[in-house]
């Protein structure tokens, strides 16, 4: 893999995590292996950003990894951002051959997950 463009994405992810987070959230990273992503057999690396921030409405949810997609720009706007990061990740991890995907609940959290295959 590319460890530069690995990391890039990790980095948006975290970037994310905490700028959608109030003071106080807290942010988990783990990393495990599997056997199996969405039916393809691996080994493959799955690695999960998960935090405690505003989270993301479910209607919002399908089109956050579209390019200068922002949810609620009156709610984000101090925070800034081009609406690029998810997009860039999604192809530089899919270019890699594996999948990104985000699972949230408004209010609550969000959980940004990837999979990268084991050489
Ligand atoms: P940017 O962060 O520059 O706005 P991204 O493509 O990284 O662009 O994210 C797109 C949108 O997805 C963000 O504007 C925000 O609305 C939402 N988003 C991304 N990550 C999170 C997160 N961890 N918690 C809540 N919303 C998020």
């Amino acid at each position: 893999m590319d460890p530069d463009r690995v990391g890039q994405v990790l980095l948006n992810l975290l970037h994310n995590a905490v700028k959608f987070s109030a003071e106080g959230g807290e942010v988990r990273v783990q990393a495990h292996m599997i056997a199996e992503d969405a039916g393809r057999p691996g080994p493959w690396l799955l690695v999960n950003v998960c935090d405690t921030g505003v989270g993301i409405p479910a209607q919002d949810l399908p089109r956050i990894f579209e390019r200068f997609y922002k949810v609620d720009r009156a709610r984000t706007r101090h925070v800034g951002g081009t609406g690029l990061g998810l997009a860039i990740a999604k192809h530089l991890v899919e270019g890699h051959g594996g999948r990104l995907w985000a699972d949230s609940v408004e209010g609550r959290g969000s959980t940004f997950s990837f999979t990268l295959p084991v050489a």
